[in-house]
């Protein structure tokens, strides 16, 4: 029996565990067991919970609470929570996802207990180093027995690292995301709300654009000149909440709608039924793709840059008129959405089955 323990304490680490987790009970429960650690970075019902619920998944087995904390607080605490945790548990294996502080605390606990390690999203670039989480993956990447990449460019990333140099196990395994999408798909519900036919969705929550004033005022003046064309739905982080209250810099109405975040299940509704997607979110810029969508990224530059270069996804940062001549020029786009580039829903088995055939 091989022992895993998963860290996760994100919104998105949620939706991504979940397809591991659920391959595992379903197909090989017999051969692996898995213990699931939740760090408390995202800890309230509609950003923790409701995924668990939702996504029908076991429930954390341990709590680490760990939240509200300075980066360098919250990572040290994750990693003294997490070290208790694997002395007591000597599991096998930690698994992590994305890039998060938790990611980078569990990788650093497993290692310096020589625990295997396997990260889930491995070689995303941003090149961007002013971002926590390149510098999150990086580290990650780097002290990682097996990473899983999503694309070839991730491969590509990690040559051009040297990573052939080094004694690591890289697989491509196809994007979790992908998965996630396409199970949930058929689950999909119906937030209470009403919208527009021609809405468009957007989310903001990176820390370039809500630690920085001007960025984010000026993502909201274009989001209110394109509200006079399409009814804006905005499912607000809390964080972004704080900040753009804080500094009155919009007011809810009719064509600028802020609603608390949603659960996953209606965030695939949403998707399915807007008429395009404005986001600084990695997550969100495939899902866009996934439910055939078109995206403008509000970012100055982005990991996922297969979606760019096959046009369905414009970066137009947080300048107010980019953004404004992008969502014109996202209608004069029509890209094929058939297109392959994130496997076809057997990432979950791909990590499981590397991780069970192992051979150090
Ligand atoms: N998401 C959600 N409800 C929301 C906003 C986002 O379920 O109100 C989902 C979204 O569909 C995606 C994931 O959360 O699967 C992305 O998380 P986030 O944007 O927080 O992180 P990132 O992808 O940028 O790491």
């Amino acid at each position: 029996m091989i022992k895993i323990i998963t860290i996760i304490g994100a919104r998105p680490q949620f939706i991504k565990a979940a397809v591991v987790s659920r391959y595992i009970l379903e197909n090989c429960s017999s051969a692996i067991k898995e213990i699931i650690v939740h760090t408390g970075q995202h800890y309230d019902a509609n950003m923790s919970d409701i995924f668990f619920e939702q996504m029908d998944i076991p429930k954390p087995d341990y709590f680490l609470n760990v939240n509200g904390l300075s980066h360098g607080a919250m990572t040290g605490q994750m990693l003294e929570k997490i070290e208790a945790v694997l002395i007591n548990e000597k599991p096998d294996w930690v698994l992590v996802y994305g890039d998060t502080n938790s990611t980078l605390a569990g990788a650093l606990a497993a290692k310096k207990l020589h625990i295997k390690l396997a990260h889930v999203e491995a070689g995303l670039r941003s090149f961007n180093m002013a971002m926590p989480e390149e510098i999150n993956r990086i580290l990650t990447d780097r002290i990682s027995d097996i990473l899983f990449c999503p694309t070839d460019q991730a491969i590509a990333n990690l040559k051009s690292e040297g990573y052939q140099n080094i004694s690591a196990t890289i697989l491509k395994s196809g994007d979790v995301m992908q998965d996630a999408a396409l199970y949930y798909s058929t689950k999909s519900q119906k937030p209470e709300l009403s919208v527009s036919e021609n809405f468009v969705l957007c989310t903001i929550h990176r820390a370039e654009n809500t630690d920085n004033l001007d960025r984010l005022k000026s993502i909201f003046a274009a989001l209110s000149e394109i509200s006079k064309l399409h009814q804006v739905v905005l499912p607000l982080h809390p964080r972004t909440k704080n900040i753009v209250i804080k500094n009155n810099i919009i007011i809810d109405n009719e064509n600028i709608k802020i609603i608390d975040p949603v659960g996953y299940l209606e965030m695939i509704h949403l998707l399915k039924n807007c008429q395009f997607v404005m986001t600084d979110s990695g997550g969100l810029q495939k899902e866009a793709f996934f439910f055939g969508k078109l995206c403008l990224t509000l970012r100055d530059e982005t990991e996922w840059v297969e979606l760019v270069e096959n046009s369905f996804n414009i970066i137009v940062g947080s300048n107010r008129e980019k953004i404004i001549n992008g969502a014109e020029k996202l209608q004069t786009l029509n890209p094929k959405f058939e297109k392959n580039l994130y496997g076809q829903g057997k990432t979950g088995e791909n990590i499981v089955n590397a991780i069970i055939n192992y051979k150090n």
